[in-house]
């Protein structure tokens, strides 16, 4: 069974890269910050931490964090794969790992702080129904408005220039060693993360070893002719 760590700074694209090859590989994609944000919404003990903790303008502390990923490989069904993103985050945490679980590779997706930057700083969120926005990828049809409800779009509290500098410090300062501890094994395998996310994903598993994506077909018109695969003369399939 594969089992894979995926590492990468905010805004570099993680979650949408795991779930892309937990589908096709079935694999539980095991994300730390979606067990903490199931937690808080269902109110568990573990929940009202991470609620204190964040209130408090803190970072969900490492014991925390590994007390969860603890919990949740020793549930888990070893007959499937994994892939596991936001853990380890400290070179203990990545040690131990190594001691307790085969794994097959480490995913490093590579992206330089000025872009993530510039993403991050385009974000905004519609202070009316919070639906997110990118205003590089996906901006409303009117500027400043909501296309869903018609509020008005916010930075997220957190998304400053200021706090990102400490983020981005921070993620420096734990991410680099735990990348050295596994580079060390020969895990781990970088791949830029600025392309679009299918070209990130095929150089992914160009890089791994497995089989590439078969791309989305395209969606046919309503009403109109299906599209009916190989158009004549096209060549340049991507992949590979
Ligand atoms: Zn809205």
């Amino acid at each position: 069974m594969r089992k894979y760590v995926i590492m990468g700074v905010q805004g570099s694209g993680k979650g949408t890269q795991a779930t892309m090859l937990s589908e096709d590989f079935d694999l539980v994609h095991i994300s730390v910050g979606d067990m903490f944000r199931w937690n808080v919404q269902r109110h568990t003990k573990l929940g009202a931490q991470v609620r204190r903790t964040m209130a408090a303008g803190e970072l969900v502390g490492d014991d925390l964090v590994e007390g969860v990923v603890k919990a949740t490989l020793a549930e888990h069904d070893w007959n499937f794969g994994f892939i596991i993103d936001g853990f380890p985050r400290n070179e203990r945490q990545a040690e131990f790992f190594l001691e307790s679980y085969d794994i097959d590779g480490v995913i490093h997706l590579d992206m330089p702080d000025s872009e993530v930057r510039r993403r991050v700083l385009a974000r905004r969120l519609c202070s009316g129904c919070g639906m997110d926005y990118n205003l590089l990828a996906s901006s409303p049809r009117v500027a400043g408005k909501c296309d869903v409800c018609g509020g008005e779009l916010i930075p997220r509290e957190d998304d400053t220039e200021e706090a990102l500098a400490v983020r981005l410090r921070d993620y420096h300062q734990k991410t680099n060693p735990v990348l050295d501890i596994f580079r060390r094994k020969e895990y781990v395998i970088t791949v830029d993360a600025r392309p679009g996310k299918e070209i990130v994903q095929q150089a992914i598993r160009a890089k791994l070893g497995l089989p590439p994506r078969e791309l989305p077909m395209p969606v046919p018109d309503r009403g109109g002719q299906p599209a009916s695969g190989g158009e004549p003369g096209a060549g340049g399939q991507p992949g590979g």
